[in-house]
């Protein structure tokens, strides 16, 4: 059993955790952000919390794709399954040297330790007849037809930037290692877990586990992570300090504490999009209906003032 007495929350690093906007995103720029980045969760385990590290993966699966298709005919291609498993390798490892490093500092006596996590997806998933999410690269017009054509990819148009590939990204069910993560964090130990959403798989009629070349979003998946852990708190961390309403319009409003019922108006006005902050504010809805007891917007160097009430948006029953 987990203690009982102890707080449990569950960090989603965002995408400007590793990578700054205007950044090559080098392995060095990236320990550099992930330096800066982990601030946050040092507070947390030095305030006594168990923490759960999620994070994204966007910019580096884009890479690696990227270098897949370069090496065509000189390497071996990787399906899009196994890229997502090597960035969350990669991330996890970065975050996992880093952590350690400072944790040893602070002398605290501490193992992170990053799981490479299968997560669940349901193949009658609409979400597989419907791909929306873009990855990769951005082609021109003749090479879209071509990728179409040899590949099956499905494309789409970006208005300004080129075609570009678009995957389904079906909804996380189940997290497979959820029994391996709650054993560390009873051992005291920081875990990394469902790092880019996880790696998609889902149930053959056998029992067996498939990978599937889908995408899973960051934020479902580490609500469906905070639920199985029963964390009492799940905290996004992203390149805003807030969430809005009217966001970047004149009247733009920044949201304090807001109820779940309030969260779901907001999001039937429309005032998320399904590409940004839509994930972010459904996920905190779906925690709190799930039995969690507060969940956090807020900026990647904002958790203490956050925790304190100073800063964030606040998403409770
Ligand atoms: P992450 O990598 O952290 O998931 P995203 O880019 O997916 O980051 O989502 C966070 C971004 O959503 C913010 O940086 C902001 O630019 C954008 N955004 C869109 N709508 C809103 C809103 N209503 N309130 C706040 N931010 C919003
Ligand atoms: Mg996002």
């Amino acid at each position: 059993m987990l203690n009982a007495r102890k707080k449990i929350i569950v960090i989603a690093l965002g995408g400007n955790a590793l990578i700054q906007m205007g950044e090559a995103g080098s392995i060095a720029e990236q320990f550099a952000n992930t330096r800066k980045s982990i601030e946050g969760i040092v507070h947390c385990i030095k305030s006594g919390y168990d923490v759960v590290i999620t994070h994204g993966n966007g910019p580096q699966v884009g890479d690696l794709l990227l270098m897949v298709e370069l090496s065509q005919g000189k390497a071996q291609e990787l399906p899009l399954g196994v890229c997502v498993a090597d960035t969350e390798g990669a991330i996890g490892y970065m975050i996992q040297q880093t952590l350690v490093n400072r944790l040893q500092k602070e002398r605290i006596r501490k193992c992170v330790v990053t799981i490479l996590t299968q997560v669940i997806v349901d193949k009658d998933d609409p979400a597989f007849k419907n791909p929306t999410k873009p990855i990769g690269s951005f082609y021109n017009e003749i090479e879209a037809r071509k990728l179409m054509d040899e590949k099956g990819w499905a494309m789409v148009e970006d208005s300004r930037r080129g075609y570009r590939r678009v995957v389904a990204s079906p909804k996380p069910i189940e997290i497979v290692e959820n029994e391996s993560v709650k054993r560390l964090m009873e051992a005291g130990e920081v875990v990394i877990a469902a790092g880019g959403g996880g790696i998609p798989v889902i149930v053959e009629k056998d029992g067996s586990l498939e990978g599937v070349d889908v995408v899973i979003d960051k934020d479902y998946a580490s609500c469906v992570l905070a639920l199985d852990v029963k964390a009492d708190y799940l905290m996004m961390l992203t390149g805003v300090d807030k969430a809005y309403i009217d966001y970047a319009k004149p009247n733009q409003t920044p949201l304090g504490a807001i109820t779940v019922k309030e969260a779901e108006r907001y999001l039937a006005e429309g005032h998320f999009p399904e590409g940004s902050m839509g994930p972010k504010i459904q996920a905190a809805v779906n925690f709190i209906k799930g039995g969690g007891k507060c969940a956090y917007i807020t900026g990647i160097d904002k958790v203490e003032e956050t925790l304190a009430g100073k800063s964030g948006t606040k998403i409770v029953p």
